[in-house]
């Protein structure tokens, strides 16, 4: 499906929030690396579905009412076999359906796990004055207490995604840290300018959020994303 008919399906659904394997295939159509996912609805098919995708996998809630799947409870990772896949499943329904009894639930996601990077975001917000903005910064557990981020006007050009990435007071962690491998830097700027061009030539989008994307030596994938349409 085009980004167009995502956008579409969800809005004759009445939702505001694409889920996340929405998201992903409009983030993939853009020409950014995703984790491979498939939707299991029971814990049968999420057995199944581990097994087409491999071990160690990740099992994720897939709801369009649970956006913040991990404060749910609604994400498992490094399952390495069929029983802590059929484990999961049950923990995650049963935390998912105590944490929010009115949602939905269409079951779980069953995704690759992607090998760890260093976590990094980029996101989009619309401004009133100037329209959508483009952030980048440092992903995970550090987004809260360092609050390290960076914002560029959309749509960038290819000297604004650089800058974006090398304003970050934490740029130097980018070039390596103690011995890591200094990441691929011309995959998050290219990540930046597909993000920014979508959001930039899609007013509908009211914010975008890669978060986390995991950088590597070697290229860049995004593990998790939400879309949020406007009004
Ligand atoms: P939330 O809705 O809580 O933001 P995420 O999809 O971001 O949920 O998952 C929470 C965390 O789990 C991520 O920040 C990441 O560290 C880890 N994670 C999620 N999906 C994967 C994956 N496919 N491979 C490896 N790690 C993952
Ligand atoms: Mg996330």
């Amino acid at each position: 499906m085009t980004p167009h008919e995502i956008i579409g399906r969800a809005r004759r659904d009445g939702r505001g929030v694409l889920t996340e394997a929405e998201s992903k295939e409009l983030v993939r159509s853009l020409g950014i690396r995703t984790t491979r996912m498939l939707s299991a609805a029971s814990r049968d098919e999420a057995v199944a579905a581990a097994r087409e995708i491999g071990y160690p996998c990740v099992l994720k809630v897939a709801s369009p009412d649970i956006t913040h799947k991990s404060d749910a409870g609604g994400v498992k990772v490094g399952l390495a076999d069929e029983t802590q896949v059929a484990e999961a499943y049950d923990a995650i329904m049963a935390s998912c359906r105590q944490k929010h009894p009115e949602a939905e639930i269409d079951g779980v996601t069953v995704q690759d796990m992607a090998a760890p990077g260093l976590e990094v975001i980029v996101g989009t917000a619309t401004d009133r004055e100037f329209g959508p903005v483009v952030m980048f910064g440092i992903g995970g557990v550090w987004v809260e207490v360092l609050q390290d981020v960076s914002f560029k006007l959309a749509p960038l050009t290819p000297d604004d995604a650089r800058a974006a990435i090398g304003e970050i007071r934490a740029a130097k962690l980018l070039d390596g840290f103690r011995g890591s491998d200094p990441v691929d830097k011309a995959a998050l700027e290219d990540i930046l300018l597909k993000v920014s061009e979508f959001v930039a030539a899609t007013p509908e989008v009211a914010e975008m959020d890669l978060n986390p994307i995991f950088a590597y030596p070697d290229g860049a994938v995004a593990v998790d994303a939400r879309v949020i349409l406007g009004a």
